[in-house]
């Protein structure tokens, strides 16, 4: 705890607002230094002032402890308490619904993302831009598998898209009251957060940074819930796959013709036609397969189809913390427990 800290004045009502969005999922050994980076970032900025709008995602170590202590000393710092942890892009998502900034920073808790570079968002900004994002240009500290998996991906998934997407770009990002408020409009419960940005479309533009190691403690994005997030990304911005399961029934049936043909001449013109047991087992075995996958995508779909149908609300809010209302005006959470 730091005792020699004053109380920061309340924010400047006559200047532009900044909000900062920094979803928090068990952080502790991050997230002390991560609140002196961004408090020193605040207090570095020129006409504008800022909210700092944390979600703890359902931690289950002392971050919320130390988010709140810091929180009691700084009005500036917000914090919205999930009841449970639902996953990185719905906390992205509570915090832009609970945002009220004339543009609104969506940066990580882990220092990944350098505070530093929002300044030449900032810049762009001004210059008329509704979307500034980071494109990472180096990405030290990260396996192997998980670079050359995320480049991969990026590429797939443009390919695949009906909007562009950019590529080896996170949520690292800036976007202005338009782009929050089009995105505060759009229900889905699938949230792939920079396919959407993409989607809305204004002005965008990038700027490449290099993207730090993780200031301390492990990733919280484990293959399972990284092949979750890529699934997310190419079933809600495309029904390519659908497609291509016709193609690939449609080529299977080609092959399976061609077996038929020959099993047919091989009945009709020799004796020999019991040996062709090996190509009948081939056959069956492809086609099996084939209707497999694509039953399976189908399923990927109608599974997303039925969570929509649910309409369930799309996270749970314990508490908000040192918001002006109890419970923002744009929340989807249900009632707020309150304390
Ligand atoms: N995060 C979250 N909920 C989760 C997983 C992650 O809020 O279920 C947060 C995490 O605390 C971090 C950000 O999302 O601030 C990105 O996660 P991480 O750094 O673990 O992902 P990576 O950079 O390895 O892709
Ligand atoms: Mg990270």
């Amino acid at each position: 705890m730091v005792l020699t800290s004053e109380l920061q004045p309340a924010e400047d009502t006559s200047l532009e607002l900044l909000s900062l969005v920094i979803p928090c999922y068990n952080e502790e050994q991050v997230i002390t230094e991560t609140l002196s980076r961004i408090t020193h970032f605040c207090s570095e900025l020129t006409g504008l002032t800022a909210e700092i709008i944390f979600i703890d995602d359902g931690s289950k170590d002392q971050t919320q402890a130390i988010l709140r202590d810091h929180a009691a000393r700084d009005p500036r710092i917000k914090i919205i308490c999930f009841a449970r942890n639902f996953g990185h892009q719905i906390a992205v998502t509570a915090g832009m619904d609970a945002a009220r900034g004339d543009a609104v920073v969506l940066i990580d808790a882990d220092l990944q993302d350098p505070p530093e570079v929002i300044h030449q968002m900032i810049e762009q900004w001004r210059a008329g831009y509704d979307v500034v994002y980071g494109t990472r240009t180096k990405r030290p500290g990260e396996s192997i598998f998980k670079r050359n998996s995320a480049r991969g991906f990026y590429r797939l998934l443009n390919k695949l898209s009906d909007v562009p997407i950019p590529l080896d770009t996170g949520d690292f990002r800036l976007m202005s009251r338009p782009i929050v408020d089009s995105l505060k409009a759009m229900p889905e419960r699938d949230r792939f957060v920079r396919g959407m940005v993409s989607w809305v479309g204004f002005k965008q533009i990038s700027i490449p940074y290099k993207r730090a190691e993780r200031f301390a403690g492990k990733s919280k994005y484990p293959l399972r819930k990284m092949l979750r997030f890529a699934t997310d990304g190419i079933l809600s911005f495309s029904t390519k796959p659908l497609q291509m399961s016709i193609a690939l029934g449609m080529l299977a049936a080609f092959i399976a013709m061609g077996g038929i043909i020959y099993a047919i001449g091989m009945r009709i013109f020799t004796d020999i036609w019991v040996e062709g047991w090996t190509a009948l087992m081939i056959a069956v075995l492809f086609l099996g397969g084939v209707q497999l996958i694509c039953v399976g995508i189908l399923g990927e779909y109608i599974g997303r189809i039925y969570n929509e149908v649910k309409q369930r609300p799309l996270y749970v809010v314990e508490e908000y913390l040192g918001f002006a209302d109890e419970q923002p005006a744009h929340s989807r959470s249900p009632v707020v427990k309150h304390k």
